[in-house]
């Protein structure tokens, strides 16, 4: 089991092992947040937040929305 945190700490991710790949998408949103991507089945992924802790980006064709701590911004999801 991998756990990780934002840089508050209030916004935690689990996942069951370690990445098999990374992708290092280029698209306009991941270059900006200079991201390597681990895919993982929405069933091996637990986002552990308090309510209201997140909140969700998305844009243009509505395909992939990013999850982001309201308190210190980082991405988790
Ligand atoms: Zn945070």
């Amino acid at each position: 089991m991998l756990t990780a945190s934002c840089h508050c700490s209030s916004v935690k991710i689990s996942v069951p092992r370690k990445p098999r790949t990374l992708t290092n998408c280029n698209c306009s949103m991941c270059r900006r947040y200079g991201v390597l991507w681990a895919y993982y089945k929405d069933s091996e992924v637990q986002l552990d937040a308090p309510d209201g802790a997140v909140d969700r980006y998305d844009w243009g064709r509505k395909s992939q929305d990013f999850i982001r701590c309201k308190t210190c911004g980082c991405v988790m999801q």
